[in-house]
């Protein structure tokens, strides 16, 4: 087989992959034989940028970034929906429609997703377009974004029309939105509100790589262009699946009205179990040709109306707001209610996110309180019922200082939150900061637990995290519930956390916006603590991927003296504050400030390649410019790279001499 040949092939296997795995639900091989698959066919395009194709399923993983979203018409305007909420709405739909319609009509139901509508255009089989919805006649050109949606067909098989465009909507499952949000609390950031505007967030996001992470789908509904051959609804939605599309099964053929109520019925209690968010169903006239007739009126089809599920609303009383603090001295007003009954829970708090809503809302202890749980997992309060409130009701004052340590909280230009700024003396921010440096991912301390840790607290037996390394057996025995062994577990597993290595510690230390992925760059960019200690903001913001606010906060963390005793408590005690002499034997600054871009095939595996590369200080570049320092070429490198670099005057090695730049 040629390399040609070989792309090609392993393009389509992962292709058909693919689809088995995101659209069916229905893999037939391992993630470990299809990232195999994937690597080798990365490896192959690398070597032959000839054969390249925007639509090939190496493109998955993103890495183009968009500056400025460009503004496309839509060929076909995107529509709105009329809303109906009884069943008289839908009589008197059902009315409209068979005065301008001769025959029968049938109905179809589906659900009303809740994302963010998307309109895809194929052109010979082939993704060219993805374009949001805007305001219905130009959107936002978001193509290299949503290339990396799994579930969006780059080719298409079967017999598609040569040009058409498809609807859908973008859509985060539940499990992907929970993963983000418990990705986000370890880092003490803000969670996310509702999937919804998750989803429609991440397509405008610029780097489209970060894109690829999120667990975004995409559903489609609709296809419109001209001659397609298609006579009804439920035929386009059969012809879609066909063709690769993700279209959910949940659709019904409905000869009336009444059994179009019946599945708004099964629905309203069935859409709770589904992966994904839905606000309500859909019913469409199934006829195409019917649907033509009835047409549009300025703003929404005829042929269409949306039954909006009633978002489930009870009122209830405000006994009281309270203010609870954060890991990182985040302050969070909560409401605490007369406890009610809310779409199968009972809800006693909801979040009042922070001063400006409370004013907005102007909400006050005593008023009867309208709460909704909608899309949002945290029940809201979305409005005062004032007929109610009582006569000698006074308007809320934000809390000014910390309910934990009574210190005056800060608020920073822009931003919505107040803080507590005393970090190294409100306890809850104590507690919180240690929980997190023996969580899991951090110093996975074994023996220790977060309750335990609070209770170290409380009766003053640490205040920090480097006390920790100062318990002994009998320190901790007087705690209730601690047995003689449980101590020495405690005490061990302390002990053994000093073999963990520097990218977690540094994780651990609690640094806002210092996450997992940010601590690995730092200590892998500076490899230990003096040189992070050492460095600027702007020597920072250097470093690949590190912005402005992270840079910011890992100043300001360092500059605290009580952050520098920590470290050198920590150092005494021998924990990490380096990387490892066996992973530093291995690297060098040989090749500082210099870019090289690899192509080709060579007698070491590529990524050993590279990782030699950057672990002696190097930069991997994925394309040719003016600020490539060497291109490193191989067997095979295709004839346009060398044409680009001798253009541009940047010098051509070859893999030994490569090497040969290491001694
Ligand atoms: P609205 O945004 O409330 O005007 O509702 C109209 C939107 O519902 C459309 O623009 C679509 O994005 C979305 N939608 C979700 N599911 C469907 C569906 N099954 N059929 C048609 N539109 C849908
Ligand atoms: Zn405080």
């Amino acid at each position: 087989m040629t390399s040609e040949q070989q792309i090609l092939s392993l393009r389509k296997e992962l292709q058909v992959h693919n689809h088995r795995y995101y659209v069916l639900d229905h893999p037939t091989i391992s993630d470990y034989e299809f990232d195999i698959k994937l690597k080798e066919l990365q490896a192959l395009e690398a070597a032959h940028p000839e054969y390249d194709d925007p639509n090939s399923p190496s493109r998955r993983v993103g890495g183009a970034v968009t500056k400025n979203f460009e503004t496309i018409v839509h060929t076909h305007r995107m529509y709105s929906l009329d809303n109906s909420y009884s069943k008289e709405d839908l009589q008197d739909w059902k009315t409209r429609i068979k005065k301008l319609v001769d025959g029968e009509v049938q109905y179809i139901c589906e659900l009303k997703y809740d994302g963010a509508s998307m309109s895809l255009t194929y052109e010979n089989g082939e993704l060219i377009k993805a374009v949001t919805r805007g305001d219905g006649f130009q959107g936002d050109n978001v193509t290299t974004n949503v290339k990396t949606i799994k579930s969006v067909p780059l080719k298409l098989t079967g017999d598609y029309p040569p040009l058409f465009d498809i609807r859908g909507e973008i859509v985060l499952p539940w499990d992907g939105f929970h993963a983000m949000n418990k990705e986000r609390e370890a880092l003490g950031l803000e969670l996310y509100r509702n999937p919804r505007n998750t989803a429609s967030g991440s397509l405008k996001l610029q780097d489209s790589a970060e894109v690829a992470k999120r667990p975004l789908d995409c559903l489609l509904y609709n296809i419109t262009g001209n001659n397609l051959g298609i006579v009804t609804q439920m035929e386009s939605l059969d012809k879609a699946r066909a063709w690769g599309f993700k279209v959910p099964s949940v659709s019904k053929l409905c000869n009336s009205i009444d059994e179009v109520l019946d599945f708004v019925k099964h629905w309203d209690t069935a859409r709770h179990d589904l992966p994904y968010e839905t606000d309500g169903v859909v019913v469409k006239v199934n006829s195409l040709r019917q649907q033509e007739e009835l047409g549009y009126t300025a703003k929404a089809p005829r042929w269409a109306i949306a039954y909006k599920f009633k978002a489930e609303q009870v009122s209830t009383r405000l006994r009281e707001i309270t203010y609870q603090v954060g890991r990182t001295g985040a302050i969070t007003p909560v409401a605490n209610l007369e406890p009610v009954e809310l779409a199968g829970t009972t809800v006693k708090r909801a979040s009042l996110h922070n001063a400006d809503q409370i004013a907005k809302l102007d909400i006050r202890e005593g008023d009867t309180v309208f709460v909704e749980k909608g899309g949002e997992i945290i029940p809201k309060i979305i409005a005062v019922d004032l007929t109610k409130r009582p006569a000698d009701s006074v308007g809320t004052t934000y809390i000014s200082d910390c309910p934990e340590c009574h210190t005056t909280l800060v608020r920073k230009e822009g931003e919505a939150q107040h803080y507590c700024p005393n970090d190294s003396g409100c306890p809850t921010q104590i507690i919180g900061r240690i929980q997190h440096f023996i969580s899991r991912k951090a110093m996975d301390i074994e023996g220790l637990g977060g309750e335990t840790v609070a209770l170290l607290v409380n009766e003053g037996l640490i205040a920090n995290y480097a006390d920790l390394y100062t318990l002994t057996v009998e320190d901790v025995l007087p705690l209730e519930r601690m047995a003689q062994k449980s101590a020495e577990n405690l005490v061990n597993g302390v002990q053994a956390s000093t073999q963990i290595p520097f990218e977690r510690v540094l994780f651990g230390l609690g640094i806002r916006y210092v996450g997992e992925t940010v601590a690995k760059k730092l200590a892998k960019h500076y490899k230990n603590i003096e040189a992070i200690i050492a460095a600027t903001q702007e020597e920072l913001v250097a470093v690949n991927e590190i912005g402005e606010k992270i840079a910011e906060s890992v100043v300001a963390f360092f500059t605290k003296a009580e952050n520098h005793i920590l470290i050198q408590r920590l150092q005494s005690y021998g924990v990490q504050l380096a990387i490892s002499a066996d992973k530093l034997a291995n690297q060098t600054d040989v090749l500082a400030a210099n870019t090289f871009v690899v192509s080709g095939v060579f007698e070491m595996p590529r990524n050993d390649l590279k990782k030699l590369i950057e672990d002696n200080g190097g930069k991997v570049g994925s394309s040719i410019s003016s600020k490539t320092s060497y291109l490193v070429a191989g067997d095979k490198m295709g004839p346009s790279k060398r044409t680009k670099a001798e253009g541009l005057g940047v010098p051509i090695i070859s893999e030994q001499q490569f090497l040969d730049m290491l001694v």
